[in-house]
Protein backbone atom coordinates (compact mmCIF):
# COMPACT_ATOMS: atom_id res chain seq x y z
CA UNK A 1 0.00 0.00 0.00
CA UNK A 2 1.52 3.37 -1.31
CA UNK A 3 -0.38 6.16 -0.36
CA UNK A 4 1.69 8.93 -3.26
CA UNK A 5 1.67 12.63 -2.29
CA UNK A 6 -0.58 14.43 -4.87
CA UNK A 7 0.93 17.35 -6.44
CA UNK A 8 -1.19 20.66 -6.24
CA UNK A 9 -2.31 23.48 -8.32
CA UNK A 10 1.18 26.18 -8.65
CA UNK A 11 3.27 22.61 -9.31
CA UNK A 12 4.69 22.87 -12.89
CA UNK A 13 4.22 19.05 -13.04
CA UNK A 14 0.89 19.43 -13.36
CA UNK A 15 1.25 21.81 -16.47
CA UNK A 16 3.52 18.83 -19.00
CA UNK A 17 2.15 17.04 -21.94
CA UNK A 18 2.27 13.38 -20.16
CA UNK A 19 3.49 10.56 -22.80
CA UNK A 20 1.91 7.51 -24.32
CA UNK A 21 2.45 3.87 -22.04
CA UNK A 22 4.21 1.79 -24.12
CA UNK A 23 5.71 -0.94 -21.77
CA UNK A 24 3.00 -2.95 -19.91
CA UNK A 25 5.87 -3.75 -17.70
CA UNK A 26 6.45 -3.26 -14.09
CA UNK A 27 6.85 -0.14 -13.40
CA UNK A 28 3.36 0.11 -14.87
CA UNK A 29 1.68 -2.36 -12.63
CA UNK A 30 3.58 0.11 -10.02
CA UNK A 31 1.94 2.69 -11.20
CA UNK A 32 -1.73 1.79 -11.66
CA UNK A 33 -0.85 0.02 -7.69
CA UNK A 34 -0.26 3.51 -6.73
CA UNK A 35 -3.11 5.67 -8.30
CA UNK A 36 -5.43 2.92 -6.78
CA UNK A 37 -3.87 3.13 -3.18
CA UNK A 38 -4.12 7.17 -3.46
CA UNK A 39 -7.21 7.00 -5.12
CA UNK A 40 -9.00 5.14 -2.33
CA UNK A 41 -7.36 7.12 0.44
CA UNK A 42 -8.37 10.65 -1.07
CA UNK A 43 -11.79 9.36 -1.50
CA UNK A 44 -11.93 7.91 2.59
CA UNK A 45 -10.71 11.17 3.85
CA UNK A 46 -11.80 13.97 1.02
CA UNK A 47 -15.49 12.52 1.19
CA UNK A 48 -15.53 13.37 -2.35
CA UNK A 49 -13.92 12.57 -6.27
CA UNK A 50 -14.09 9.61 -8.64
CA UNK A 51 -10.59 9.19 -10.35
CA UNK A 52 -7.27 10.43 -10.43
CA UNK A 53 -4.81 10.74 -13.28
CA UNK A 54 -1.19 9.47 -13.35
CA UNK A 55 0.26 12.98 -13.68
CA UNK A 56 -1.75 14.29 -10.28
CA UNK A 57 1.29 12.04 -8.85
CA UNK A 58 3.84 12.79 -10.36
CA UNK A 59 3.92 10.63 -13.04
CA UNK A 60 3.90 11.77 -16.90
CA UNK A 61 2.36 8.80 -17.97
CA UNK A 62 -1.24 8.36 -20.21
CA UNK A 63 -2.75 6.47 -16.67
CA UNK A 64 -6.14 7.09 -15.30
CA UNK A 65 -7.64 5.28 -12.53
CA UNK A 66 -11.80 5.42 -11.95
CA UNK A 67 -13.55 3.95 -8.72
CA UNK A 68 -17.13 4.51 -9.38
CA UNK A 69 -20.07 3.04 -7.45
CA UNK A 70 -20.26 0.49 -9.23
CA UNK A 71 -16.95 -0.02 -11.26
CA UNK A 72 -13.38 0.52 -11.14
CA UNK A 73 -11.17 0.67 -13.87
CA UNK A 74 -8.33 1.42 -15.75
CA UNK A 75 -7.91 4.03 -18.66
CA UNK A 76 -4.30 3.71 -20.37
CA UNK A 77 -3.21 6.33 -23.66
CA UNK A 78 -7.38 7.51 -23.58
CA UNK A 79 -8.19 9.46 -26.80
CA UNK A 80 -11.71 11.30 -26.85
CA UNK A 81 -12.28 10.57 -30.68
CA UNK A 82 -15.53 12.53 -30.78
CA UNK A 83 -17.37 15.55 -28.64
CA UNK A 84 -21.08 16.54 -28.80
CA UNK A 85 -21.87 19.92 -29.80
CA UNK A 86 -24.17 20.13 -26.74
CA UNK A 87 -22.47 21.24 -23.61
CA UNK A 88 -22.88 20.63 -19.83
CA UNK A 89 -22.60 23.33 -17.07
CA UNK A 90 -20.79 21.68 -14.49
CA UNK A 91 -19.30 22.35 -10.51
CA UNK A 92 -15.74 20.50 -11.11
CA UNK A 93 -12.85 20.05 -8.04
CA UNK A 94 -10.13 18.12 -8.34
CA UNK A 95 -7.75 16.61 -5.82
CA UNK A 96 -4.79 19.17 -6.80
CA UNK A 97 -6.90 21.91 -5.75
CA UNK A 98 -7.66 19.60 -2.49
CA UNK A 99 -11.38 19.69 -3.02
CA UNK A 100 -11.39 23.00 -1.27
CA UNK A 101 -12.73 25.30 -3.85
CA UNK A 102 -14.98 24.54 -7.10
CA UNK A 103 -15.40 26.60 -10.58
CA UNK A 104 -18.91 26.63 -12.82
CA UNK A 105 -17.58 25.53 -16.15
CA UNK A 106 -18.83 23.56 -19.32
CA UNK A 107 -17.98 20.08 -20.46
CA UNK A 108 -19.32 18.11 -23.21
CA UNK A 109 -22.30 16.23 -22.53
CA UNK A 110 -21.11 13.10 -24.10
CA UNK A 111 -17.74 11.89 -25.94
CA UNK A 112 -16.71 9.10 -27.84
CA UNK A 113 -13.51 7.49 -26.50
CA UNK A 114 -10.76 5.54 -27.51
CA UNK A 115 -8.35 3.34 -24.86
CA UNK A 116 -6.61 0.08 -23.71
CA UNK A 117 -7.61 -1.42 -20.72
CA UNK A 118 -4.45 -2.53 -18.20
CA UNK A 119 -3.87 -5.65 -20.38
CA UNK A 120 -3.62 -3.86 -23.46
CA UNK A 121 -6.97 -4.18 -25.21
CA UNK A 122 -8.36 -1.85 -27.09
CA UNK A 123 -11.88 -0.69 -26.21
CA UNK A 124 -13.92 2.10 -27.54
CA UNK A 125 -16.75 3.22 -25.17
CA UNK A 126 -19.20 6.51 -25.08
CA UNK A 127 -19.37 8.45 -21.56
CA UNK A 128 -22.31 10.77 -21.29
CA UNK A 129 -23.28 13.50 -18.29
CA UNK A 130 -21.31 12.72 -15.20
CA UNK A 131 -19.41 10.26 -16.14
CA UNK A 132 -18.26 12.34 -19.71
CA UNK A 133 -17.48 15.27 -17.50
CA UNK A 134 -15.76 13.26 -15.41
CA UNK A 135 -13.38 11.56 -18.41
CA UNK A 136 -13.04 14.96 -19.75
CA UNK A 137 -11.43 16.35 -16.69
CA UNK A 138 -8.86 13.59 -16.10
CA UNK A 139 -7.70 13.05 -20.04
CA UNK A 140 -7.39 17.63 -19.20
CA UNK A 141 -4.75 16.03 -16.73
CA UNK A 142 -2.87 13.77 -19.30
CA UNK A 143 -2.58 17.37 -21.49
CA UNK A 144 -1.00 19.46 -18.48
CA UNK A 145 -5.36 20.95 -18.67
CA UNK A 146 -6.73 21.71 -15.39
CA UNK A 147 -10.24 22.46 -14.67
CA UNK A 148 -9.68 26.23 -13.37
CA UNK A 149 -8.35 26.85 -17.22
CA UNK A 150 -11.85 25.73 -18.52
CA UNK A 151 -13.18 28.74 -16.53
CA UNK A 152 -14.63 31.63 -18.46
CA UNK A 153 -15.98 34.05 -15.30
CA UNK A 154 -13.59 34.30 -12.52
CA UNK A 155 -16.93 34.99 -10.45
CA UNK A 156 -17.64 31.32 -10.95
CA UNK A 157 -15.06 30.38 -8.15
CA UNK A 158 -16.70 29.24 -5.27
CA UNK A 159 -15.33 27.48 -1.64
CA UNK A 160 -16.40 23.98 -0.97
CA UNK A 161 -18.19 25.09 2.17
CA UNK A 162 -20.60 27.40 -0.19
CA UNK A 163 -20.74 24.49 -2.42
CA UNK A 164 -22.45 22.19 0.13
CA UNK A 165 -24.53 24.88 0.88
CA UNK A 166 -25.91 25.07 -2.00
CA UNK A 167 -25.77 21.68 -3.39
CA UNK A 168 -25.85 19.43 -0.69
CA UNK A 169 -28.39 20.59 1.22
CA UNK A 170 -30.97 17.42 1.54
CA UNK A 171 -27.75 15.65 2.99
ZN1 LIG B 1 -8.32 16.66 -11.30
Amino acid sequence: MTIKEVLMIGNPKLREKSSDLEDFNLDFVQHLQDLKDTLTYLQETKKFGRAIAAPQIGVMKKLICYQLPKKSFYMVNPKITWKSEEMLNVWDSCYSFDIAFFVEIQRHKTIKVEYQDENGNLVFEDFSDDLSELVQHEIDHLHGILATDRLKDVKKIIMRSEWERRFRKSE
